[in-house]
């Protein structure tokens, strides 16, 4: 397993160009290197506390989440915006149609579509927004991954999916596991690495995105497709919400989707 503080997470690159940024009066941590390599695409993760809490299970009123949810549908300039109940699962759903607002369709820990307008949204504090990019036929994929989901195989149904719906091939798709908790910040139990398949005696350090990143590659993602976010959650937690470092309820929202033109809204 990558342990935490290694040099290794220094070396990660960024080929996906984080950079925080406010757009449409939404600050987020931009994946600026692909909307500039994909104009119409616009991705990212809200930035914790400057663009508030995107979690629908919080404290807060649900009208409160759902104007948020509708502000940032405005500012990344889609037509719907789709974010379902994540469960730590495996299951991928298939955006269907052409859905407007803000639509909630079940429980799943990914989502994908082809569909110009159709934003994906994922929410996290800590766990792993994965963004799957297939420039050929401009799908788009985006997973939540905790260990649990890791665990379970989230990412590797993401990337089946891709293949079975949008005849994706692997070597082409662009992966980004964007920010997350770190490998120095998060101290796991023995269970956490048995379950994803390593040998463990007491507490460990976990790198998810190392994890995931190696569990890309194994299924086909080349390295030179495959980027990680420097960011951490927890130790760089100006811009974030982290629930390992503060036990918050508030989750920042990872997007996903191409903008509609004026005439496709
Ligand atoms: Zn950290």
């Amino acid at each position: 397993m990558t342990r935490a503080g290694e040099a290794g997470a220094a070396a990660e690159r960024d080929a996906a160009g984080e950079r925080l940024r406010t757009a449409g009066g939404l600050p987020a941590h931009r994946l600026v290197g692909w909307e500039e390599a994909y104009p119409g695409l616009r991705a990212g993760v809200t930035a914790g506390a400057e663009a508030g809490d995107l979690g629908m299970a919080s404290d807060r009123p649900p009208a409160e989440w759902l104007e948020r949810m509708e502000a940032a549908l405005s500012a990344l300039g889609g037509r719907g915006i789709v974010l379902p109940r994540q469960v730590h699962g495996r299951r991928v759903v298939e955006v269907e149609g052409r859905p407007t607002g803000v639509l909630v369709p079940g429980e799943a820990d990914g989502l994908s579509t082809s569909e110009p307008g159709t934003f994906l949204a994922v929410t996290v504090a800590d766990c792993v927004p994965v963004f799957v990019l297939d420039p050929a036929s401009r799908a788009l994929a985006l997973l939540h991954a905790g260990w649990r989901g890791t665990a379970g195989g989230v990412l590797e149904a993401g990337l089946a999916a891709m293949e079975e719906r949008y005849g994706s091939r692997r070597p082409e798709l662009l992966v980004h596991l964007g920010p997350a908790i770190c490998g120095s910040c998060y101290e796991v139990g023995p269970e956490v690495p048995r379950a994803l398949g390593r040998d463990a005696n007491g507490k460990v350090r976990l790198d998810l995105r190392a994890e995931l990143g190696e569990r890309a590659e194994s299924r086909g993602i080349a390295a030179r497709n495959l980027s990680r976010s420097a960011a951490c959650t927890r130790c760089g937690a100006d811009h974030f919400f982290s629930y390992r470092g503060t036990g918050t309820a508030k989750r920042m929202a990872a997007f996903l989707g191409w903008q509609t033109g004026e005439a496709g809204v």
